[in-house]
């Protein structure tokens, strides 16, 4: 028996390596260690941990000034920004919106004890179609809740006339839309107020964390106390909420500000990469012409639900974790009624995102690109 023998005997019951760990459809990015424990040193120094403390402030005035807005707001989380972006805003009764978007943006209508009334989405953009805003205004709605999805910027202009004719309130969840333009400038720019969310899984991220954006002083003031308790000193206003940034989550952000560069860049190459190597076989949205756009997600269209469920299923048979962002469609939830918008069904039950995160490396890009091509050949390939 030779060494090749014995080593051959041995092999199976060896560990193989490493084990490989399935491909996420999203991973937060981290700034380095010394970086982040840098920013929290500041608040150790001071043991200032919250309250708008200087890192939340810092945080504040670098975003304000990012987006050339006049007001931005720090908030614990994107769905509170929705809800007192609704509350600062006197916005009550019937409220106009996307059925394509994350729960949240429903959500929060109803906890601010509006009503959300869906309409339907432009089949291209996935985002809402102003089109169809008219014909579903009554004398109960005030405002248009609308989502820059994908970071895709919603018909600003026409959603804008619409609401000036109208005298409605715009709000924008703009949970996806950080550092997109519209003709130049910040898309946060449009609306009554805009509102972000700094999850860790999005694309510039505070762990947990959101802000809002607003333009008028008077909506402003209003936001800064309901986001603290509603009271100045013994002095109480209206009724609050705690939706503070504490001063560990805005160091993150201040973290990972200088590497914004480095994200927005890597993420355009794996998109160019995967258009370079999936075109043709899946529709994708439309980015319109004006936008700078931030590469976000990485949404695909299939033909139908079965070929979506299908590539879902053998996509993780290899590894690769895809999700069904967004689904189901908003006006299909238990606890709305009375609305059908087939776009947004149509495109809920298609789509599929891609993994997309600044660490994936070139090859388990053309990896999962060469996945998705061989499931659709073989599955279209067969006749079905
Ligand atoms: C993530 C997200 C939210 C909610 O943000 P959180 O910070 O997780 O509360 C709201 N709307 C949309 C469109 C989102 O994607």
């Amino acid at each position: 028996m030779g060494e090749q023998d014995l080593i051959a005997v041995t092999a199976p019951s060896a560990p193989q390596g490493p084990p490989v760990l399935p491909i996420q459809v999203t991973k937060a990015f981290l700034p380095p260690f010394a970086e982040y424990s840098a920013w929290l040193g500041k608040a150790y120094g001071t043991a200032v941990l919250t309250n708008n403390g200087p890192i939340h402030r810092d945080l504040e005035e670098a975003l304000r000034h990012r987006f050339d807005v006049p007001y931005l707001r720090l908030m614990s989380n994107g769905t509170l920004a929705i809800q007192l972006a609704i509350r600062a805003l006197g916005v009550k009764g019937k409220v106009i919106t996307t059925p394509y978007s994350y729960v949240a943006t429903t959500s929060a209508i109803l906890w601010e004890g509006c009503d959300p009334v869906f309409v339907d989405v432009d089949r291209d953009t996935c985002c809402i179609d102003p089109a169809l805003i008219e014909a579903a205004i009554t004398p109960d709605t005030t405002a248009i809740l609308a989502t820059h999805v994908y970071g895709i910027p919603c018909d600003v202009e026409a959603i804008d006339t619409i609401a000036r004719k109208h005298g409605l309130k715009v709000i924008y969840d703009a949970a996806h839309a950080f550092d997109v333009t519209w003709k130049g400038r910040s898309i946060l720019q449009w609306g009554d107020a805009s509102t972000l969310s700094f999850h860790a899984t999005k694309l510039f991220h505070t762990v947990e964390g959101g802000a809002v954006v607003l333009h008028e002083h008077g909506s402003d003031d209003r936001l800064r106390l309901l986001r603290s308790f509603g009271h100045i000193g013994d002095e109480h206003y209206a009724l609050g909420m705690n939706a503070k940034m504490s001063e560990v989550h805005a160091a993150m952000g201040m973290a990972i500000l200088p590497h914004m560069p480095y994200i927005l860049e890597r993420r355009r190459a794996i998109v160019e990469a995967y258009d370079r190597s999936t075109h043709g076989m899946v529709a994708r949205p439309r980015i319109p012409e004006g936008t700078g756009y931030n590469h976000a997600y990485y949404p695909v269209f299939l033909n139908d639900e079965q070929e979506r469920e299908l590539v879902l299923k053998e996509m993780a048979a290899r590894g690769i974790n895809c999700r069904r962002y967004f689904y189901p469609s908003l006006d299909t939830l238990p606890y709305v009624s009375g609305m059908s918008c087939p776009v947004s069904r149509s495109l809920s039950n298609r789509v599929l995102c891609l993994p997309l995160y600044p660490d994936l490396t070139d090859e388990q890009v053309l990896r999962i690109a060469d996945a998705l091509l061989s499931i659709l050949q073989a599955y279209r390939g067969a006749g079905c």
